[in-house]
């Protein structure tokens, strides 16, 4: 592979984004044609859309050589969007973004001016979140305040999914290899210089959110599970506290008995103490099985995504089995004009 300038990758998870595609490639190739020095290609993921995101992909990248695509047999989730995406990536630099221009294009210079500048990232944070709904937003800042406190990864709390950053650290996070990827996590986890660059949010042209209240409730969970151990702990601590009480409980009402004798009522004691004691052990179990269920998951280790279809050329595509018996039989689907 012969390069002469710097090159970029753009990686763009879409799922059901034909709104926008067509905006999202027009306003971003508009910036691009003013950074001199470097060569950008596209690598658009294709998270299962249900629209017609495909058949624009295959539009796109039929008329334009520095556009590639992957298509995943089904919806995978943004994150393993992003995890494909970053394996098929071959620049020295790579920029991950949303298709649907809440990651304002104009900042790409600024992060470029970042890298030049010896930094080994640049990512974007957002300095307000208009737009978004209070309680989202209320959640949102509870969940950092938590997993800032108890684990060891240290998140900025407005970061968005859109930054760019050397090959090196692209290849640290492609060592990471787990099955319930968390991105926030991992980019804060690999650690390395980035630089912080704040913008105003920005509402979607078009399209809509594929988020839903408890598609983030779980996502944040899944988030602080994968990074700490800390909730095992909490778990301990309040066994050994509740124990403690208990003793000296025990202790005086064992006093109290040799003394005055038995002393009948205590009806409410009792049934506090159980309701009481139930709710916690019930709430310790969840925590344990919220573990075991991450354990299970990934002792299965179940490939993160399968792509049905990609342009990419095949040395690059480390694309499953299926896909590559697919792409014998659709030898004209690979382009390799994009990868001289
Ligand atoms: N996305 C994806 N797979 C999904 C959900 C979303 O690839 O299952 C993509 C989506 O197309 C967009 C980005 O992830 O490019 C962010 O999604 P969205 O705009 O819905 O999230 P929000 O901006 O509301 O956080
Ligand atoms: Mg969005």
């Amino acid at each position: 592979m012969k390069y002469q300038k710097k090159t970029v990758d753009i990686v763009v998870p879409c799922y059901n984004e034909e709104e926008v595609l067509h905006m999202f490639y027009q306003e971003t190739q508009k910036i691009l044609d003013t950074i001199e020095d470097y060569q950008f290609r596209y690598l658009f993921i294709d998270d299962g859309s249900r629209d017609k995101t495909l058949f624009i992909l295959r539009e796109l990248a039929a008329s334009h050589p520095h556009i590639s695509y992957l298509s995943f047999s089904r919806n995978f989730g943004k994150e393993a969007g992003i995890y494909a995406g970053l394996k098929h990536t071959v620049a020295d630099y790579i920029i991950v973004m949303d298709a649907d221009l809440q990651h304002p294009p104009a900042l790409i210079p600024t992060m470029i001016e970042a890298v030049k500048e010896g930094y080994d990232c640049c990512a974007a944070m957002r300095l307000s979140r208009k737009g978004e709904s209070k309680i989202r937003s209320a959640f949102s800042r509870i969940f950092y305040k938590i997993s800032n406190r108890f684990t060891d990864v240290k998140m900025e709390q407005n970061a968005v999914d859109f930054r760019i950053m050397s090959r090196q650290m692209v290849d640290s996070i492609l060592e990471l290899s787990e099955v319930q990827r968390f991105s926030k996590g991992i980019f804060a986890w690999v650690g390395y210089r980035t630089k912080w660059l704040p913008y105003e949010n920005v509402e979607r042209p078009a399209g809509k959110s594929k988020w839903s209240f408890w598609g983030l409730f779980k996502y944040a969970i899944d988030g602080i599970t994968a990074f700490s151990i800390a909730p095992l702990r909490l778990v301990s601590t309040m066994g050994c506290i509740i124990s403690f009480f208990a003793f000296i409980y025990i202790v005086i009402t064992l006093i109290q008995t040799l003394i005055f004798g038995i002393d009948v009522p205590g009806y409410v004691t009792t049934l506090c103490a159980v309701l009481f004691l139930g709710g916690i052990m019930e709430l310790s179990i969840g925590i344990l099985g919220e573990y075991i269920g991450h354990i299970y998951m990934e002792a299965k280790d179940r490939p993160i995504y399968l792509i049905k279809e990609t342009n990419l050329p095949k040395k690059h595509a480390a694309v499953s089995k299926a896909a590559d018996e697919y792409s014998h039989r659709n030898e004209e689907n690979y382009d390799t004009s994009t990868m001289e």
